[in-house]
């Protein structure tokens, strides 16, 4: 085919698939026109997921009946003058794409008053083209209807999902911006039924309890750092987590951002907190100078470029992580069923998450609000000193139980350490530290004098090849010896010679069975699982005093490498309770 210039139809068409892709991505750009026109107020109505209507309603400044049509015109925006202003921009909008893209490929009919006019006015575009304008009354602000999407481009209506799913990702997104904006008040219908409403009142756990529940609310930590960058909003404690990544929501300058390298900035800042799988519930507002945001660099605007990358995201992390690793609380023992009938059962779990910062013994700490309710015990003042870190408390060791857990007296009653997993965490952290002053060398890799020949199964030998660098980041010197043989030169310190060979085979299965995205980090959490005791090892009280005193040290103590807990706590007031003494 020769080359030709398009018709302005077909143009328009096909620039509409990089803005408008499904009902939620017209909802989108509707809510950040209200937005950006100041509303307080939203409205969003869907019929059938959004693909027979959806339709935008707020209060914000409107549009003047003269350019209602303009608005409709490619790169006709308000927002911007030049291409000069777009490094401050402070409006979500800025391109003047979304309209026209909008209506090129649906029925629209847009009307607006602005707030000191008299009466309003009406424009409906059809495929592109303006088919009315009319006046007619209506209350200050702006409505904008969208039917019918994809009518006239069969081809990219095939691709939309069900209704249902196609309003459920409405529903997200309607989720998002109450997130973001707890002092707009939005409200969703979807086929006449009400599917949420935020009250406007700019508390953001409010919206939280909302959207999420009270009891996830509740469960959420607050994040506040702020040096020239600013990041703010609630994340989850470990032990409140989903399956999915949808409950994250992440915000830069008020923008909706989806890039996955926030999203692991984030949950890394969890480490081993989290089980495999399982995701936080987490809202974030980063705010920073616009002049360090490039906001232009995607169709939809779903991800930005910062200037200094790794700094932000290293800001990110380490907020989440510092108000992460405060409120870990230890897992409480549950009694099953109160031993005497008149003794009071234990309290619902949301009310008994222990924070041995505070203290502990016998003191109900509410996350939510950080705020003490109802402490019936002081606490003895040596107990009320953290430990270097602050998560920890000071441990007496009495014994070993099962060969398998340490038993130990501590602030407010009874521990039940699990060696392993204690072990599993204080290695993990040291291989961390010993990471973090990286100097590229492995420090305390052993150099073997006589290399070690190790066999790999087939399934080991590909995890061998693409673990490889990570191993020996770790100071495991594996070389290639032929077809399904390596020759073992160096192991980390903390890695028994003569169970090496075990340890990597053990390494090389867990890692295939992985296929993890970062093998620096699955490796280092494999190393640290298979050279830690194991449970059903005998140690003498020395040792478990010098494992508990490791412990302390690190830097998330409550749980192992793979996010199960290192420790239980039976509280001296359960204790207290259980006997019948209170
Ligand atoms: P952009 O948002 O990039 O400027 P749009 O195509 O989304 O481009 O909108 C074009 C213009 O129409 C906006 O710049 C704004 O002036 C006006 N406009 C759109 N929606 C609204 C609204 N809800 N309230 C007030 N003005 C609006
Ligand atoms: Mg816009």
């Amino acid at each position: 085919m020769p080359i030709r210039i398009l018709d302005a139809d077909s143009a328009a068409k096909i620039a509409a698939g990089e803005v408008v892709e499904r009902p939620a991505s017209v909802a989108k750009e509707l809510i950040e026109n209200a937005i950006d026109a100041g509303a307080t107020d939203i409205r969003i109505e869907l019929k059938d997921g959004g693909i027979a209507l959806l339709r935008v309603i707020d209060n914000g400044a409107g549009i003047p009946a003269g350019e209602l049509p303009l608005a409709f015109q490619r790169h006709a925006t308000s927002k911007i003058g030049s291409i000069e202003d777009l490094p401050l921009v402070a409006t979500l909008g800025f391109r003047g794409e979304a309209l026209p893209s909008i209506a090129a490929v649906s029925q629209v009919s847009l009307a607006s008053r602005p707030a000191g006019a008299a009466s309003g006015s009406q424009l409906r575009v059809h495929g592109g083209e303006i088919v009315e304008q009319s006046s007619l009354g209506c209350p200050p602000g702006t409505g904008v209807g969208v039917r019918e999407l994809f009518y006239n481009t069969p081809a990219r209506r095939k691709f939309l999902k069900t209704p249902l799913a196609e309003g459920g990702q409405v529903t997200r997104l309607v989720g998002h911006f109450a997130l973001a904006y707890p002092g707009i008040a939005f409200s969703l219908m979807a086929d006449g039924r009400a599917v949420f409403r935020s009250s406007g009142g700019g508390d953001l756990s409010d919206v939280i309890a909302r959207l999420y529940g009270p009891e996830v609310a509740r469960g959420m930590i607050p994040v506040d750092l702020n040096d020239g960058l600013q990041v703010r909003g609630y994340v989850s404690q470990p032990q409140v987590s989903r399956a999915s990544r949808s409950h994250i929501s992440l915000f830069v300058n008020g923008r909706l951002i989806q890039g996955r390298s926030m999203l692991h900035a984030v949950e890394e800042a969890y480490a081993s907190l989290l089980m495999v799988g399982r995701h936080p519930v987490a809202v974030l507002n980063v705010n920073l100078d616009p002049a360090q945001v490039d906001v232009n660099v995607h169709p939809s605007k779903a991800e930005v470029k910062f200037a200094a990358e790794r700094q932000v995201l290293g800001r990110i992390h380490q907020a989440v992580h510092q108000a992460v690793a405060r409120y870990a609380p230890v897992p409480v023992i549950e009694m099953r069923a109160p031993l005497i009938g008149s003794v009071p059962g234990p309290l619902p779990p949301e009310f008994r998450s222990q924070n041995s910062e505070f203290g502990g013994a016998g003191t109900e700490f509410e996350p939510s609000r950080g705020t003490f309710s109802g402490g019936q015990r002081p606490v003895d003042a040596e107990f009320r000193v953290p430990n270097v870190l602050g998560t920890l408390p000071m441990l007496r060791v009495l014994g070993q139980l099962a060969l398998t857990y340490i038993i130990a007296e501590g602030p407010g009653g009874l521990y039940l350490v699990d060696q392993h997993a204690a072990h599993e965490r204080v290695r993990l952290d040291a291989i961390q530290r010993s990471r973090q002053n990286d100097t590229g060398q492995a420090p305390d890799a052993q150099l073997l004098l006589q290399p070690l020949t190790v066999e790999v199964s087939p399934v080991q030998a590909a995890a061998a090849g693409a673990a490889q660098p990570a191993l020996s980041r770790l100071g495991i010197e594996l070389e290639p010896f032929g077809d399904r043989t390596y020759l073992l030169r160096a192991i980390p310190a903390a890695m028994r010679l003569d169970q090496a060979r075990d340890t990597i085979g053990a390494m090389l299965d867990e890692l295939a069975a992985e296929a993890p995205g970062d093998w620096d980090d699955a490796a280092a959490h494999s190393l640290a699982c298979h050279t830690a005791v194991r449970a059903g090892q005998a140690l003498s009280e020395e040792e478990m005093r010098a494992l508990i005193a490791q412990l302390e040290t690190c830097w998330s103590p409550q749980a192992c490498a793979h996010g199960r807990p290192t420790m239980v706590h039976l509280s001296q007031a359960q204790l207290e309770r259980e006997f019948g003494r209170r």
